[in-house]
């Protein structure tokens, strides 16, 4: 009937008041938690596949809430990708992880080649050359160990700026890395455009291995056109040891995954650096 119909977009109109409600809110507690320092970096290894040794880590945030704990970037990164957020939070991940691994030299562990990931939105604004070249400068971090991950989709939709970004960024010395690749719709013909020096390859190709053939082959496939595009090529998500004899048969330079371990905090980070170091 009339009535019932009424009461069906009136019960999704209150759903929908409160989800932006939550979200309004969660945004507004995002903003907070930036001012009072409750974010951290994780780092996750990146092994040379060939030695099996670390040789970088990927920086991951995370957000330390003093009531809900450790929340994962997938609760908030897309609703700070939705708004100007995503830009203070990639230029404190940014600074975060320069301190770090200058603190890290400085205590004369090895030098690490340090991933951080940059937002499709912060991509867009072209003052990401300033910024990287004024962090830089602040921490004493050396830039030929600062990688920058941008998404294959984050490249697409920037395709104007993007030549001069990234000529600017490499003209820095620093490295640039195309993330989740073989998500999007480019092509490595394309991505030969760019000054690039790795292509990770995303964990979706990776978590099938040894059961899916057409993985298997799309894997192999993108380190052999990555090598000889000249680009170092990263599998991202190994989990098993099957997975890992694969790619290092398919001539896979470097991996991270659970099989070495999850993101951990720097000082857990900086304990297997010495284990390592002893070895
Ligand atoms: P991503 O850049 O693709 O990062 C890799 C994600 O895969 C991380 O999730 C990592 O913990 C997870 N991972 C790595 N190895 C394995 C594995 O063997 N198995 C499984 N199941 N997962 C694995 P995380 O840390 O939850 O981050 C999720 C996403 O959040 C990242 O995906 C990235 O898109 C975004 N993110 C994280 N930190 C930042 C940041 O500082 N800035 C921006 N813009 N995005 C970030
Ligand atoms: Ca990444
Ligand atoms: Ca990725
Ligand atoms: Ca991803």
């Amino acid at each position: 009937s009339k009535d019932q119909g009424r009461g069906g977009i009136a019960y999704f109109s209150e759903e929908i008041t409160r989800a932006i409600r939550e979200r309004i809110a969660l945004e507004a507690r995002l903003r907070r938690a930036i001012g009072h320092q409750e974010l951290r970096v994780y780092y996750q290894p990146q092994i040379d596949i060939a030695s099996g040794r670390m040789v970088g880590a990927e920086a991951l945030v995370r957000w330390q809430d003093p009531d809900e704990g450790l929340i994962p970037p997938s609760l908030f990164i897309p609703i700070a990708e939705e708004s100007s957020l995503i830009v203070k939070i990639g230029e404190w991940v940014l600074r975060e992880t320069c301190r770090q691994g200058r603190l890290w030299l400085d205590m004369g562990l090895p030098p690490m080649t340090l991933a951080v990931n940059v937002s499709p939105h912060q991509f867009r604004r072209s003052d990401i050359n300033a910024l990287v070249a004024t962090v830089l400068a602040e921490t004493g971090f050396p830039a030929g160990q600062l990688e920058l991950e941008i998404t294959e989709s984050g490249l697409m939709a920037n395709q104007d700026n993007a030549t001069n970004i990234l000529n600017n960024l490499h003209a820095q010395g620093v490295r640039l890395a195309i993330d989740d690749f073989g998500t999007g719709y480019s092509s490595l013909a394309y991505l030969k455009h760019f000054p690039l020096d790795v292509l990770k390859i995303d964990k979706s190709f990776i978590d099938e291995i040894p059961h899916n053939k057409d993985d298997m082959e799309i894997a192999a496939t993108i380190v052999a056109m990555g090598h000889t595009l000249g680009f170092k090529v990263l599998a991202e998500g190994v989990e098993t040891p099957e997975q890992l004899a694969f790619l290092q048969k398919a001539g896979c330079d470097v991996y991270q995954g659970y099989i070495k371990s999850r993101p951990i905090p720097a000082e857990e980070f900086a304990e297997l650096l010495l284990e390592q170091q002893g070895d």
